[in-house]
């Protein structure tokens, strides 16, 4: 009788998979704002928002372009059906947005001098 023991193979780390962070990803946090305006979002999910934008400085400063812009093309286009974002707004706040991270990246964990 040479029937083995179901052996558990390889070890599975299961740590790494699904890290349960605590904390909103900046681009997490992109994706959900805009529904976050349009008020789309779980109360669950604008708690997490908030809770990150108090910690964000960058995120409180592009929230404020999204506001903004997203009134402007309501003020815009009055007559024309209500839409998320424009592709045209969409890409202004992710440079925006972008410009915000990077700054934020440089002064939090850019220790290099690139110019
Ligand atoms: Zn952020």
């Amino acid at each position: 009788m040479s029937k083995k023991e179901r052996k558990p193979g390889k070890r599975r780390a299961r740590a790494q998979a699904a890290p349960t962070s605590a904390h909103m990803d900046c681009r997490e946090l992109f994706a959900l704002l805009s529904q976050y305006l349009d008020a789309e979002l779980k109360p669950e999910a604008c708690s997490e928002i908030e809770r990150h934008l108090k910690d964000c400085a960058p995120c409180v400063a592009f929230l404020n372009t999204l506001r903004k812009t997203a009134e402007l093309c309501r003020q815009y286009r009055p007559a024309e059906a209500p839409r998320p974002l424009r592709q045209e707004a969409r890409e202004q706040l992710r440079a925006a947005y972008q410009a915000a991270c990077l700054s934020r990246k440089s002064k939090v964990q850019g220790s290099k001098s690139k110019v």
